[in-house]
């Protein structure tokens, strides 16, 4: 599974920049024939798609995930209070009838929810949890919507074997799996740790390519929000708290992370 941060930040929705403690995962499907994530990442990133509030989380595609908010930010996308709780994800529908696109979206959809029950320590079975939109009807937390089911019910998939797929991908040991091939020991560390750790891995490849963040301050300066840690950075020598602005490559990253491993063994011992 590939993570692709593309963060709508022209939706009103990023733009009102609410935050989300996240109790649960709310799965829809888009309800029309358009296979491409990308496609929807760039037709959501104005204020109102097609006239409508509306933003999620992330669109889904076989083995690619456009991550389209930040996880704790609070998306538009049950049309009730599920707003309020859950994270949204939205997979894509294939032209026609096409098994494999609905199968792949499907499992990667899994591995997405997995890594967000471990960051977010969510148990995928527990009620309310995991739910499809359409069961946020029928709690009467969101809008009437049939997604996901309408869409599986070709392809003989519920939203139980979603869970369970989901409880098995986040099996126990503190073991991720991936891919279903790969097994990945998670720390009970913080979400940070087990982030980077899992990128490092090489599971969840954490690519950023159209993420601009607020550039409302000035191209050399730094956001008023950044400011605190562009201090603790440079007082610990881990970036020189230039550029503020830039993107960062790989080895900047690599580099970051080292001096931080650095920082951090010569603290005094509580
Ligand atoms: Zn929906």
């Amino acid at each position: 599974m590939q993570i692709i941060q593309s963060f709508l930040t022209n939706n009103d929705c990023y733009k009102s920049g609410k935050s989300l403690a996240v109790k649960g995962l709310m799965l829809h499907s888009v309800g029309c024939a358009q296979p491409s994530a990308e496609v929807f990442v760039k037709s959501w990133n104005v204020p109102q798609p097609q006239g409508r509030q509306v933003c999620v989380h992330a669109f889904v595609e076989p083995g690619k995930v456009y991550q389209t908010l930040p996880w704790n930010m609070r998306g538009w996308h049950g049309g009730g209070d599920a707003n309020n709780t859950h994270i949204g994800v939205e997979m894509t529908e294939p032209v026609k009838t096409d098994k494999e696109h609905i199968k792949a979206t499907y499992e990667t959809t899994v591995e997405l929810f997995a890594f967000l029950c471990k960051q977010f320590n969510l148990d995928p079975l527990a009620d309310g949890v995991i739910i499809s939109h359409y069961e946020g009807w029928k709690r009467r937390i969101a809008s009437n919507s049939g997604d996901p089911e309408h869409t599986w019910k070709d392809y003989e998939l519920t939203m139980d074997m979603f869970r369970n797929g989901v409880q098995q991908a986040v099996a126990g040991n503190g073991e991720v799996i991936f891919n279903n091939t790969k097994k990945i020991a998670v720390t009970n560390g913080d979400v940070f740790t087990d982030d980077i750790k899992q990128a490092m891995a090489g599971s969840v490849d954490v690519v950023s390519d159209i993420v601009k963040p607020d550039m409302t301050a000035s191209a050399e300066g730094v956001s008023d929000w950044a400011r605190k840690t562009q201090e603790w950075v440079m007082r610990t020598k881990i970036s020189d708290g230039k550029r503020p602005k830039e993107p960062m490559t790989r080895e900047e990253a690599w580099t970051m992370f080292f001096r931080y491993e650095e920082y951090r063994k010569n603290l005094p011992i509580k």
